[in-house]
């Protein structure tokens, strides 16, 4: 069948399973080179492989919980996690902008969210993995081991995740205390957040369409809410299924150049900065924004569309984020939703995040925006940064490979037997 990752390119003819037990995880690795595929909201092709895809949405049930400690299989989605245990006062320690993942795609990839600064990738909520290895044998690897290290960032080339142990968060109330700063360059962005790192939750949305000067931005700053936040009759624990507005088929494509985008821009910062202030909003819209919308992804029509996500070491953030949004401003195609946050320190031996700054911006897949990419690629590797597995589609195996860390990734795998056995159309394209 035709599968893509939810940038809805590249869209490749694969075979695909559906494991429903470990049993069946066995038989497939037995049979043939697989990838393990969660929910698919990777963007690009990190959960493709044409021979074999291994989907293990059918294996989602939660097997126990105490005292915010739950060991579950990897098919379970963090969304099924938040509505199940928030009603009792849980919430996932770590959590990225959709709610959509299973808990296998969050650990493969170890997700980072918008308290990063503060609490790391996923990985710190991690307990234990259960990993399936090339042979079909069932490891239980712990944070002591090294595998841990390489399996959280891993995208899947380690193995098969079968269950982990992860702990949960414990909050009083499902609503997060907002604050909405409003600022009109990125050097006001920047110093927002420097001042700002004693906030759990920190996230900026900016606008790149005018160059670094003129980037306007909206930083939402959240906490946790008490029940002394909420107005009197307000439920502290109640969990709202909230419905989804279908999206169109494709957006006319001027939307995403120019003049067009500079204005939708400026619409968006103009309503958010007369809402500055203090709010109280519930988890999903805080956390989730466009899980509101089924099917956003259908908004870049048919040919679908590309993510460039980077990460940018704090001494030459300031500049290399700079340059990024001036390149942005004069190609005049972009990004309607940027988003800018803060990294604090990162362990592990392939993760995505360093401490520093992340931007990820979205662009129509056309011959146009990967020009785009190519010169954006060549600003963040000047700047010593690093790129986002989770949301590549598109990249050349040479600047992969300049972060030292993908050829140590590669020796391992081809030390371990792990290549032959676990292999997606990204790690093939990168030479991973
Ligand atoms: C709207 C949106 C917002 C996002 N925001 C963020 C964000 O804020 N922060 C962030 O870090 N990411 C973000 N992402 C990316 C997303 O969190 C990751 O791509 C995540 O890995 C997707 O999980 P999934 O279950 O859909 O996995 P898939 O997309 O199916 O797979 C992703 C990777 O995980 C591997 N994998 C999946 N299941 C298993 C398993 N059982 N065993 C071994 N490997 C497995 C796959 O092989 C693949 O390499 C966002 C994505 C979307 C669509």
């Amino acid at each position: 069948m035709k599968l893509s990752g939810w940038g809805r390119f590249p869209n490749v003819d694969c075979t695909v399973r559906v494991a429903r037990s470990e049993v069946d995880v066995r038989a497939a690795v037995a049979a043939s080179p697989l990838i393990a595929r969660g929910n698919g909201r990777a963007y690009g092709d990190a959960a493709l492989n044409r021979g074999l895809t291994l989907d293990m949405t059918g294996m989602d049930r939660m097997l126990s919980f105490e005292d915010g400690v739950l060991v579950a299989e990897a098919g379970v989605l963090l969304g099924d996690i938040i509505h199940t245990f928030l009603p009792r006062g849980w919430f996932p320690m770590v959590t990225p902008g959709t709610k959509y993942v299973s808990l296998g795609g969050a650990i493969a990839a170890d997700v980072h969210g918008k308290n990063h600064h503060l609490d790391g990738s996923f990985r710190s909520c991690v307990d234990w993995v259960d990993l399936m290895g090339p042979d079909g044998a069932v490891t239980r690897v712990t944070r002591e081991d090294d595998l841990f290290d390489w399996t959280l960032g891993g995208m899947g080339l380690t193995g098969v995740i079968l269950r982990a142990q992860i702990r949960l968060r414990a909050v009083e109330t499902s609503f997060i205390a907002q604050e909405t700063r409003a600022l009109t360059s990125l050097t006001d962005t920047l110093e927002a957040f420097e001042d700002t790192l004693d906030a759990l939750y920190s996230v900026a949305w900016i606008d790149c369409s005018d160059g670094p000067h003129h980037g306007h931005s909206l930083l939402l700053l959240g906490r946790h809410a008490t029940p002394g936040d909420l107005p009197k009759r307000q439920k502290p624990l109640e969990v709202k299924r909230r419905a989804k507005l279908p999206v169109p088929f494709g957006a006319p494509p001027f939307l995403f150049r120019g003049l067009w985008l500079r204005a939708l821009n400026g619409i968006y910062w103009r309503r958010g900065a007369k809402r500055a202030g203090h709010t109280i909003v519930d988890w999903d819209s805080y956390f989730y924004p466009l899980d509101a919308l089924a099917n956003w992804n259908r908004l870049y029509g048919r040919n679908g569309f590309l993510q460039f996500q980077c990460a940018l070491p704090l001494e030459t953030a300031a500049d290399g984020l700079a340059a990024l949004m001036a390149e942005i401003a004069a190609s005049q195609s972009g990004s309607v939703l940027s988003v800018l946050k803060r990294f604090g320190p990162q362990s592990g031996h392939f993760s995505f995040p360093m401490p520093g700054y992340t931007l990820a911006l979205d662009f129509p897949a056309n011959e146009r925006s990967l020009a785009l990419m190519e010169r954006l690629d060549a600003i963040t590797l000047a700047h010593k940064g690093r790129f986002y597995l989770a949301k590549d589609a598109r990249m050349p195996e040479a600047v992969v490979k300049a972060d030292a860390r993908a050829e140590a990734f590669a020796a391992m795998r081809t030390q371990m037997g792990l290549r032959d056995r676990f292999a997606s159309e990204q790690s093939e394209r990168l030479g991973l």
